[in-house]
């Protein structure tokens, strides 16, 4: 019995590290990008003056559970970082917390838009905010078309400087130099020395979070979404 097991954990240490190259990995980065878990992204953190928003949305952190979740996943964290009345949650029963299971429990939630259709196409921003919306949040919407770079900067620095409020950006991965199409993501902090923001992204699977320069955010969020025949943008979420 005990050499069974013996062979079994050998043959299991064996097969890791002949399948170490096919494990699963995160794409690689473009250069523009910093990544937050390096060296050089964890200074941006210490440095950042408006990093409140980091510590409660790392909080509730997730992966999106399918590849067109990631309006859903974004929402969870902040609903939840904003500590608003939540739903049973079925597998944490008998807590509540948001989860991506429950987000349509809502009727005023379905009637948005059904996850059926989410979990094909996605979502644009302006059912990301009606959907947030049904949830009990105030939501103001930004187009890309409508801010300047410096108004995109600056409402979203005030946004990360309070713990209160909180910002989603929805945004064409193209443009700052990932594969490919639009998505969607909470951000967590802007550096003022390297003018980058914080993107907490939640497909883990896929990419890690990552500094990006605030020009190349702002690039990608006037971007047209092909969905809504409007750009792309952010929100910006209270209670
Ligand atoms: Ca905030």
């Amino acid at each position: 019995m005990q050499s069974k097991i013996f062979w079994g954990c050998l043959l299991s240490t064996i097969s890791l590290l002949t399948n170490s190259k096919i494990l699963a990995q995160t794409l690689p980065l473009s250069p523009q990008l910093i990544p937050f878990s390096s060296s050089e992204g964890e200074q941006l953190l210490v440095e950042s003056n408006a990093r409140q928003d980091y510590f409660l949305l790392s909080n509730q952190f997730v992966t999106q559970i399918n590849q067109a979740y990631c309006g859903v996943a974004s929402s969870v964290m902040v609903l939840n970082a904003l500590g608003l009345p939540a739903p049973e949650s079925t597998q944490y029963k008998p807590f509540n917390i948001f989860t991506q299971e429950n987000f349509f429990d809502r009727v005023e939630t379905k009637k948005v838009i059904s996850p059926e259709l989410v979990s094909r196409r996605g979502m644009t921003l302006a059912q990301l905010g009606d959907l947030l919306n049904s949830h009990g949040a105030k939501v103001q919407v930004y187009h890309g078309a409508d801010v300047d770079l410096d108004r995109f900067r600056s409402l979203i620095v005030q946004n990360l400087s309070k713990r209160d409020n909180f910002a989603i950006v929805n945004y064409l991965r193209k443009t700052i130099g990932q594969e490919r199409g639009g998505h969607i993501s909470p951000i967590a902090a802007y550096n003022q020395r390297t003018d980058r923001f914080l993107i907490l992204d939640v497909s883990r699977y896929k990419y890690p979070p990552v500094w990006v320069r605030a020009v190349d955010l702002w690039y990608a969020i006037k971007t047209v979404d092909t969905d809504s025949g409007k750009t792309r943008g952010f929100v910006l979420v209270t209670k």
